[in-house]
Formats: C-alpha cells, structure tokens, sequence
C-alpha cells in the first residue's frame, strides 16, 4: 500500500511527540471520522510501534496513515495533493493542466483549452505546459478544436502525470 512519505525530520519528532503524550500505546476509534481529505474507514495493522488506519482520500485511493500523523494534522491526503503542487512547483506547470481533467467554471466551452473566439468566429484551442501557452490552433467546428486538445493533452500531461504519480512523493 503507497502512502505519503513525510519528511523525516518532522516524522520523527512527531513519532517523538507521540510517545510523549502516550496515545501511540491506546486505540482510540477513529473510524467515521475525517482529517482533511481522508476518511478512516477502519482500523489496520500498527506500523511499527505506532497504531495506524485505513484511510480513503477524497480522490480514491486509500492508504494506511498512523494515527499521531491524523491527529497531529501531518496527513491530510493520500499524496494527491502533495503532486500536484510538485508538478506546480517544479515544472512550472500551470493551474489549467492540473485541471484539465474538470471543468472550469469560466470556460466559455465547458472545456478546459477550447474557447470560443467572438471576433474570429472560431474555436481556439490551447494548452498549457510547463508555464507556457500553447496554441494548438482556430477551428470551425468544436469538435475539432477539442479532439486537438485532446490530443495535446495525451502528449504532453498524462506522460506528464503518470511519470509523477509513478514516481510518488
Ligand atoms: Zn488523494
């Protein structure tokens, strides 16, 4: 089971604080209850010495998290977030790729990238990668305009996205 890897230094001194305050001994039922995006849907094997749970995030995927790292607000989510702003931070990837997959609200089409052009009356499309617009070009008939972002878009971000995800945090 993947699970996010905390930095060590703040792991141990929550490990340490843990074991100060005593409750790394003592299940409490923390089933039902939510800390940030997971969910605790069950007690699991400790790790280590520490008692731990069966999280779902918000986005699906359901890890273990130790119970310190809950209570302490130390684990908020699987690890989705955590690549998405990596992929912000070190790429320079902008917001509207991390997005792509959803609808934005302002989008004139309902479709990240495809936007309608009054003065031209055409269907641009663009993406954006690496911080950089590009224009993947105007085009009559929306249909066109988003089979070319579609198309973009598994080029260069779900390579882009899968690589990341791969890889972990
Ligand atoms: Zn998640």
């Amino acid at each position: 089971m993947e699970r996010p890897v905390p930095a060590p230094a703040a792991e141990a001194a929550l490990d340490r604080g843990a074991k100060l305050s005593g409750y790394s001994c003592k299940k409490m039922d923390l089933t039902g209850q939510r800390f940030g995006k997971l969910l605790v849907l069950s007690p699991a094997d400790n790790v280590g010495n520490k008692t731990a749970w069966h999280c779902r995030c918000d986005c699906g995927r359901e890890i273990v998290a130790k119970t310190a790292h809950l209570r302490s607000g130390h684990v908020k989510t699987c690890g989705c977030v955590a690549i998405r702003e990596r992929l912000t931070l070190v790429e320079g990837t902008c917001v509207e790729m991390l997005q792509a997959k959803t609808v934005r609200r302002n989008n004139t089409s309902g479709v990240p990238g495809v936007e309608w052009m009054k003065g031209a009356r055409r269907w641009r499309a663009t993406i954006c990668f690496q911080g950089k617009r590009r224009y993947l070009g105007k085009y009559v008939r929306f249909e066109d305009a988003v089979k070319a972002r579609k198309e973009a878009e598994a080029q260069f971000h779900d390579a882009f996205v899968e690589r990341y995800s791969k890889e972990r945090i």
